[in-house]
């Protein structure tokens, strides 16, 4: 792809740390704690190479500036991935309590966030010590915490959607009948890597019943004439989240498969349609259910419209009914309603989209219609 990405600056991170430190303010708590996973990538530029048993803790707070506590061994690493200007890094060292040396960096009486990705035994060895304490998730307290994305994720994302798109584009070319889901599988993930993805996440191959099935990957059916199959492939690219699907007929579609692919076309369009800033996420939800539903298949939508999508190819927000947060610029999200008859086939049209002033923009934009394969 032709985009080199900028490196993130020191000044991104600060004014990361910075931010979630208010955010977790705003919300009533004192700091977040954060171990290694996205929350920390996100929020310093590190990630150890082994996440270990190892207590590795960054702590923030709107009282003090961020203090990161590694592992002894780990230092030189963590220093050279995250500046002093950043972070202030101490360490524990091999025999010594990590929890005892991280409870002199944490107030015993204080309400913290703590990052999904939180090994339970590190929480629970914290809990032990600072029993005085109270600890919140991250995803339920500041659930928006990388949801709005700057220009530079927002071009990766973009190079991420654009490699995606390319990786359709060749698979269509190739022959899907008399192989298996798992060959063209393996086609998906080897595409993506060509492409310039540096981790493929999941290559799903659903066809005849088994697209029906709407967590099916791949298996050893062989694709036959007359099939539909549900593609639903990403993974991340420097750094960010790919993920679209698109379901394809190998041969001649059958009248009702033509109905089914129409409605979920409609219903992703209305959905997409209905993206502007400021709109609730269920809306989103709503108005792709809503076409679905008047075309008789509303029982056959057994989803959410969409994820958000950043970092990890799955976080918050989620367009699902009761989500009542709105979007807002910036944040990237998938559109993709599916209808899914039991034993016979399903349909899943998948796009990324990102908020604008003016509304949906789209990092998918591969052929929408029904792409007839060999
Ligand atoms: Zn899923
Ligand atoms: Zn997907
Ligand atoms: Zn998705």
């Amino acid at each position: 792809m032709a985009l080199t990405p900028i490196p993130f600056t020191a000044e991104d991170f600060r004014a990361r740390m910075r931010r979630a430190a208010l955010d977790a303010s705003a919300e009533g708590l004192d700091g977040m704690l954060v171990t290694p996973g996205p929350d920390l990538l996100w929020l310093t530029g590190y990630q150890p190479t082994a996440i270990t048993e190892r207590l590795t803790l960054l702590v923030l707070g709107t009282d003090a500036d961020p203090r990161l506590l590694v592992p002894e061994l780990e230092r030189p690493d963590a220093e050279s991935a995250v500046g002093s200007e950043v972070v202030t890094i101490s360490d524990w060292r091999d025999g010594d309590d990590p929890y005892e040396v991280a409870g002199r960096l944490l107030d015993p009486t204080a309400s913290y966030a703590v990052s999904d990705s939180t090994w339970a035994m590190h929480l629970l060895g914290l809990q032990r010590l600072l029993d005085g304490a109270q600890f919140y998730s991250v995803t339920e307290r500041l659930p928006m915490l990388r949801a709005v994305k700057d220009e530079n994720e927002l071009a990766r994302m973009a190079a991420a959607g654009a490699a995606a798109d390319a990786v359709f584009g060749e698979i269509v070319k190739t022959r899907f009948s008399g192989r298996k889901e798992t060959d063209v599988a393996a086609d998906l993930a080897r595409l993506l890597r060509e492409f310039g993805h540096e981790q493929v996440d999941f290559t799903v191959v659903g066809s005849g019943p088994n697209g029906a099935n709407p967590h099916h990957e791949a298996g050893d059916r062989t694709i036959l004439t007359g099939d539909m199959v549900v593609l639903d492939f990403g993974g991340l690219m420097y750094g960010y989240g790919s993920d679209t699907s698109r379901t394809v007929c190998v041969g001649e579609p059958t009248s009702q498969m033509r109905e089914v692919h129409d409605i979920v076309r409609a219903a992703q369009q209305a959905a997409f349609e209905a993206v502007r800033p400021g709109v609730e996420c269920q809306e989103i939800d709503r108005t792709a259910r809503r076409v679905i539903t008047e075309a008789g298949y509303g029982e056959r939508f057994i989803h959410r419209t969409g994820h958000g999508i950043g970092m990890t190819t799955h976080e918050p927000p989620y367009m699902v009914a009761g989500e009542e947060r709105p979007t807002v610029p910036g944040m990237c999200f998938s559109i993709e309603p599916g209808i899914y008859i039991p034993g016979s086939f399903g349909v899943r049209i998948e796009d990324i989209v990102t908020v604008t002033a003016d509304g949906g923009k789209r990092f998918n934009n591969t052929d929408r219609g029904l792409v007839i394969v060999e």
